[in-house]
């Protein structure tokens, strides 16, 4: 298969315009069963551990909130899939909120920022990784790493891996980018502190001949729109390309937080 869909999510299952219905997940995983296509996580892919025999796909979560734990997990182990979970490693004490009329985020409690999103801790972190699952790097504090001073940026990235492999006594891997955002600086310190691949905003698809540390990703919510992806990944249609362009606008992101 030439082409391997990553996805990426964000809260599932919380209240409020700033999350995914666990029913919409769970139809994702639904459809990803009938079109036979197998979960494995980021790292897997960046180094090549899988069966290209099979049709691959790429779950991952940003910002280890803890509805992740609580509601994806439990339809993800129903389903027998494997997921990556980027988390923001020093954002254990935070608990993040979301305006439901204005759908933007604070990192802390102020007036009309009423639905709390909690961060996963160490044990659930744990448990996940008991499972199979991928635990990433998302930074040490979710900022923007292309406006970060180069000094800071070591704390934020390699911090995040020291910190990540401290807790949890494994290799962490993989990176993501807070807010899709990145520059050369950036992605050379990425790479240099041993990081293996990263994932970014843009939509796409991953291929081989692509640079595993500027990995496309996509963002659904429309378990449609999602099938399609499926579909386009395991078609070999010329016109594949354009039909990605046209599909863009319908990607854009809304949500500025990720
Ligand atoms: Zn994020």
């Amino acid at each position: 298969m030439a082409r391997i869909p990553i996805f990426y999510y964000h809260s599932i299952g919380n209240i409020g315009p700033e999350t995914l219905a666990a029913n919409t997940f769970r139809k994702h995983l639904e459809i990803l069963k009938e079109l036979e296509f197998k979960p494995i996580t980021f790292s897997q892919l960046i180094t090549g551990q899988y069966d290209s025999t099979h049709k691959n796909v790429v779950l991952t979560f940003d910002d280890g909130l803890i509805d992740n734990y609580e509601r994806a997990f439990p339809i993800l182990q129903e389903f027998c899939c494997k997921a990556t979970f980027f988390i923001i490693a020093g954002f254990d004490k935070v608990t993040r909120w979301v305006n439901p009329k204005t759908s933007s985020w604070s990192d802390y409690k102020r007036q009309g920022f009423t639905i709390p999103f909690p961060s996963m801790q160490n044990h659930h972190r744990e448990e996940l990784i008991k499972y199979g699952m991928e635990i990433g790097s998302h930074s040490m504090s979710h900022r923007k790493l292309n406006k970060t001073p180069p000094d800071h940026l070591k704390k934020e990235i390699f911090g995040s891996k020291n910190c990540l492999e401290d807790s949890h006594g494994i290799e962490i891997s993989s990176f993501c980018f807070p807010k899709g955002r990145y520059n050369k600086t950036v992605l050379s310190i990425v790479e240099s502190a041993g990081f293996k691949g990263a994932c970014t905003t843009m939509p796409g698809f991953y291929s081989l001949s692509e640079n595993p540390f500027e990995c496309g990703r996509f963002l659904i919510e429309k378990p449609q729109l999602f099938r399609r992806i499926l579909e386009l990944a395991s078609s070999n249609n010329p016109i594949f390309e354009n039909t990605l362009t046209a599909i863009r606008p319908l990607l854009k992101l809304k949500n500025s937080y990720l």
